[in-house]
């Protein structure tokens, strides 16, 4: 536990949240500010900061507590769909630096975007810069 985290005093009880779901190694609840009605956050309840610093069966039990509530959230919302989605870093608008998936209940007409949106404009690559980029991270794995 990271006691400066607000997710690591959220799983420890010491802040209130509306928890929707616990296990031993996740706890999902609503998000404070919501996006929209049902806005959810899966959290390890161990403290990473990032998707990468999680070992792969924390990362395996925050994707299945996700799986598992997709559906319910969307069914208590009347959704039709939902952004499901982490910001991984400073860079990506992360806040909160306890690694966290977001998931946001999608209605049509909602006037949001989808994922494409969320990146500055689009890079013009060369088929060969292409070609380098999947060599560098195909050889990182
Ligand atoms: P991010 O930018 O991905 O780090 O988003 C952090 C999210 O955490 C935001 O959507 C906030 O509204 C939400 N949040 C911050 N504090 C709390 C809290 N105490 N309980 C529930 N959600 C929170
Ligand atoms: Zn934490």
């Amino acid at each position: 536990m990271n006691d400066d985290c607000i997710f690591c005093r959220i799983v420890a009880g010491e802040l209130p949240s509306r928890t929707v779901h616990e296990d031993d190694e996740t706890l999902a609840f609503l998000d404070a500010n919501p996006l929209a009605p049902g806005h959810t956050l899966v959290v390890p309840k161990a403290h990473h900061e990032h998707v990468e610093d999680m070992d792969g069966e924390t990362a395996a039990a925050v994707f299945e507590t996700l799986h598992g509530l997709v559906g319910p959230v969307q069914d208590a919302v009347d959704a039709e769909g939902s952004t499901i989605a982490f910001n991984n870093g400073e860079a990506a608008g992360q806040e909160v630096p306890h690694t966290h998936a977001h998931i946001v209940p999608r209605f049509e007409g909602d006037g949001g975007g989808p994922i494409h949106a969320v990146a500055g404009s689009r890079p013009s690559l060369a088929d060969g810069e292409l070609d380098e980029i999947r060599d560098d991270i195909s050889e990182r794995v």
